[in-house]
């Protein structure tokens, strides 16, 4: 029997970048491209390298909602970048390989449903366009997104939260810690999705160990209870000792071996700033590991300088941790009802939302409505004001797959009513059964 191949997809994206100095520059991959092509991963012939294709705002808009427009806020290296993403998974869906790899930037898993500008280096959200062009298209449903960022995966957090079709998990390092400073036990979902959403916030230090713990005994247990149609892996390399951004201990064996354990479907980078002495040998690790290939020679050079063990209190923490999410996710389905008779017939979340990288902060309303008859309809209503771009608000209703006619009616409505108030400068809804992004 002939063994599928394993798919890579490489953009740089030489022409973007958010200063010419900024850690998130195109040397990052760079130099993971010397190394792949001096190992000589590329003549493998288990290994098929494929060209990004261009994904386009329609791809975009199925995600997001863009203040005043998607267009208006990215280059064309976030849709190649998107559509990297895409080109991975669907390589994988059609058959042709086994797994694939998308080693693209610039990077999405910051990037909200709603996008004022750009946050944490991200402005639209790679895997979800990727996972919505893959619902629209090619007929999957339940998709596990498994975040290994250092920084808490926010924006895919925030554009699944209602959505049980769609588990979330995270590990970074503990939000009080380092941004964007969420990605708490208690985000667990909205209370249609309660559960589907799993933060593990980790201990700064954190070494291979701690992690392979977590992933032993809750990831891996979650996901095979949960039977995805695909797993995704944001594969964010952060986590590394030698991050300049951050303070956990994973090596490039830790990374590898987590890798081949949760077998992804499809891995898309996200971040990752130690662009010499790390990203060259952990994205080699994971490209050997996803490929079933032996990857146990990958050490860094400077291993010796890499933190090992695990603290007594590290310890007891990570085992309370496990307990904990182990036991959100075995009565979900209890708890979620619970919520939903809580709320009643609407649930409500404000927020404030900082764009880091464009100066601009946002206040949000999310009004979900929870139907006894479909996933419901979420309304949200957004203000931002920034240095450069003033005053922006917006109003959307999100409609979501499988609506019932009364909640088709209420997100019209309930933009309608908007309008007619005048309180905002753009209406719009987001209408998933029709795949369109109306302005009203
Ligand atoms: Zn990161
Ligand atoms: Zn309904």
């Amino acid at each position: 029997m002939a063994v599928k191949p394993f798919g890579l997809v490489f953009f740089p994206a030489f022409d973007w970048a958010l200063t010419p100095t900024h850690p998130e520059r195109e040397e990052r991959l760079l130099y993971t491209r010397d190394q792949i092509v001096e190992e000589g991963l590329l003549d493998i012939p288990g290994i098929r390298e494929y060209k990004p294709r261009l994904a386009t705002l329609r791809d975009a808009d199925r995600v997001h909602i863009g203040v005043p427009d998607i267009g208006s806020h990215i280059t064309d290296a976030h849709l190649v970048s998107a559509g990297g993403a895409i080109t991975a998974a669907e390589a994988v869906v059609k058959g042709e390989v086994a797994r694939a790899f998308a080693l693209v930037r610039p990077p999405g898993h910051h990037a909200m449903r709603v996008v004022h500008g750009t946050r944490g280096f991200c402005t639209i959200n790679i895997e979800a366009v990727m996972v919505e062009y893959l619902r629209r298209h090619h007929g999957i449903r339940r998709v596990a997104i498994v975040d290994t960022d250092v920084h808490h995966g926010d924006g895919t957090q925030d554009i699944f939260y209602h959505d049980p079709d769609t588990l979330f998990i995270s590990f970074h390092q503990d939000g009080r810690t380092l941004y964007p400073g969420s990605g708490f036990t208690d985000e667990a979902g909205s209370p249609p999705a309660l559960g589907t959403t799993i933060n593990l916030p980790l201990p700064p230090g954190t070494t291979d160990e701690g992690l392979h713990y977590v992933l032993d005994n809750l990831i891996i247990p979650v996901l095979e209870d949960f039977r995805p149609d695909l797993v995704i892996n944001s594969a964010g390399q952060d986590n590394h000792y030698s991050d300049p951004l951050a303070s956990m201990a994973i090596t490039a064996q830790g990374y590898a071996s987590l890798a081949a354990k949760l077998r992804a479907d499809v891995a898309v980078l996200e971040g990752g700033y130690s662009i010499e002495d790390a990203l060259p040998y952990v994205n080699t690790g994971i490209i050997l590991a996803m490929a079933g290939l032996d990857y146990s020679r990958v050490v860094e050079p400077d291993i010796a300088a890499a933190p090992r063990g695990l603290s007594d209190g590290t310890r007891a923490y990570l085992r309370e941790l496990v307990a904990k999410q182990g036991a959100l996710w075995r009565e979900r389905e209890s708890l979620s009802s619970a919520a939903a008779a809580k709320a009643g017939d609407f649930w409500t979340r404000r927020r404030g939302i900082y764009y880091d990288d464009s100066g601009i902060s946002e206040q949000q309303v999310e009004r979900l409505r929870l139907c006894p008859h479909c996933r419901g309809y979420l309304a949200v209503a957004t203000e931002a004001e920034g240095h450069r771009t003033g005053y922006q608000s917006a109003f959307a209703a999100v409609v979501p797959r499988e609506s019932c006619p009364a909640c088709r009616q209420g997100a019209k409505d309930a933009v309608l009513a908007a309008k007619r108030q005048g309180k905002y400068q753009h209406y719009y809804i987001q209408d998933k059964e029709n795949d369109s992004l109306e302005r009203v």
